[in-house]
């Protein structure tokens, strides 16, 4: 068969208005947000509206052995959905419905196009609120899933995994399977749900999405925490936690990361000039309760803990600056992105070991002569550092040492943002091979001959 006759099939089956080829295609679907785009193109892009369009698709790309990337809004760190040359890319954007709220279970039940910014307008008047926070709010919840999203919000309330209780997921023969259900615990097998969790488009097409939601919290306080050292910052947060405090946001920046982002955003947080000359990096603490007495009471037992730990003063910021500084804070990426940064990695190592982890990439940066800054979701470990070395040999040698002492210290190469095609190679030098055996046995299980999502995560074969 052509190549024409193979796509006129995908036209008769999905419709003309649901596929884009050659100069039909919008060239945002052709790359994530990944610093090394790939500028590779696929036989088309196509646009599901129902399941059903998932599955002819998949079927049809099996039947002509046609590589199949699911993409949800692109906003992915990593390359994950980087098309495959001559492949078909199926773009999610227009399945983005709720399906349904269930306000006593606490469940919704979404399509995987829907963005958080989107799922969050629509729980806004019911008084719930899905708590994963990933900075980005244009991703998708498919995307989510898939990446097994964070962000700042995990130190409290846990990452994607946490708040996913089923699925609908197609395979690549066209086999349509649910796993889980609109219920918080289940003891009956296998957990699929959470295999397919941050699975990076490896093993099926997510359709369907059974969220768990929770009680939003009233009342709420973000707190800006000065220090004369990263490593009093670092060294402060495991104790914060063990204080009972329960923060739901927990982050670190740098100084030079905070001038930045409050610079792009025109943001003056009122840090006194004296404490600003002494400082070298911020703590950003945000405390929600039910009630205004208990945030009152928090606030000054966190004030007192701090301040015993070397906190050179505490700023209880006004609610608009503290929306500003968390958007702000959210923006890092771009700032770094637009100042340059050739890398931008997100090492995750437990929190105790962040201060011995930062010591050691400090002395790496300065062995491979390479400028590094910082900034993460310390509380969970999760560090993102901005690397900035333009000698690509030099980086991808200092990019080894760090994911390497990150899994040394009992961490992983990604804590949230996936391993794509970006840092497949690192994470296959590093991972135990035993465990890497078992996850390609669980790979051909799903997809014998490798098309979905071909060429990432633990497909070593180089991208055509
Ligand atoms: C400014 C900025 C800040 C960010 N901050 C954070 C952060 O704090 N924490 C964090 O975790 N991430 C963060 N990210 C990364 C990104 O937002 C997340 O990785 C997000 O989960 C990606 O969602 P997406 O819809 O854009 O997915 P895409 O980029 O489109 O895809 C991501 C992966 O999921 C797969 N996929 C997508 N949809 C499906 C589906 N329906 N079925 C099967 N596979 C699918 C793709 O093939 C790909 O492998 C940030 C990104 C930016 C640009």
């Amino acid at each position: 068969m052509s190549t024409n006759e193979i796509l006129d099939e995908l036209i008769e089956l999905l419709g003309a208005h649901a596929v884009s080829v050659g100069d039909e295609i919008n060239p945002d679907d052709l790359h994530d947000e990944s610093l090394h785009p790939r500028h590779t193109m696929p036989l088309a892009v196509v646009h599901p509206s129902t399941t059903n369009d998932v599955v002819a698709v998949v079927r049809w790309a099996s039947e002509h052995g046609i590589p199949v990337t699911p993409r949800g809004s692109g906003t992915g760190l990593s390359g994950g959905a980087t098309p495959v040359p001559g492949g078909v890319v199926v773009a999610m954007h227009r399945m983005n419905s709720l399906l349904r709220l269930d306000p006593a279970d606490h469940v919704a039940v979404v399509q995987p196009g829907m963005t958080l910014r989107e799922l969050g307008e629509i729980l806004e008047p019911t008084g719930l609120r899905y708590p994963v926070y990933p900075g980005e709010l244009s991703g998708s919840l498919g995307g989510n899933v898939n990446t097994n999203a964070g962000g700042m919000r995990a130190v409290r309330h846990g990452v994607t995994r946490h708040h996913v209780l089923g699925l609908e997921v197609v395979l690549i023969d066209g086999t349509v399977v649910r796993t889980g259900g609109p219920v918080v615990k289940v003891s009956s097998g296998y957990d699929l749900t959470q295999l397919i969790i941050g699975s990076e488009g490896t093993l099926g097409i997510v359709t369907e999405i059974t969220l768990k939601l929770s009680p939003a919290l009233p009342h709420a306080a973000t707190v800006l925490v000065p220090f004369a050292t990263l490593d009093e910052v670092t060294t402060v947060v495991p104790s914060i936690i063990s204080e009972g405090l329960a923060p739901s946001i927990l982050e670190y920046l740098d100084v030079l990361t905070m001038a930045s982002v409050t610079q792009a955003a025109q943001l003056e947080l009122g840090v006194d000039a004296g404490v600003a000359e002494k400082t070298l990096a911020y703590l950003v603490i945000v405390l929600e309760t039910r009630t205004a007495e208990q945030l009152d009471a928090d606030l000054i037992a966190l004030a007192e803990h701090v301040t015993e730990h070397g906190a050179l003063d505490v700023y209880v910021l006004p609610p608009h600056a503290a929306t500003q500084l968390i958007e702000a804070r959210e923006r890092a990426f771009w700032v770094a992105k637009a100042a340059g940064a050739h890398d931008i990695i997100d090492i995750v190592v437990p929190r105790s070991r962040v201060p011995r982890f930062l010591e050691r990439a400090n002395a790496l940066a300065a062995q491979y002569e390479t400028f590094l800054v910082g900034c993460g979701h310390v509380g969970d470990g999760n560090i993102h550092l901005s690397i900035y070395q333009p000698d690509e040999t030099r980086r991808a040698d200092l990019l080894h040492e760090l994911f390497r002492t990150g899994v040394e210290m009992g961490g992983a190469v990604s804590g949230e943002h996936g391993i794509g095609l970006d840092k497949q190679k690192d994470f296959l030098a590093l991972a135990d091979p035993v465990s890497l055996d078992l996850q390609r046995a669980i790979k051909r299980a799903f997809d014998p001959h490798h098309l979905l999502n071909p060429y990432r995560l633990l497909d070593e074969r180089p991208m055509p």
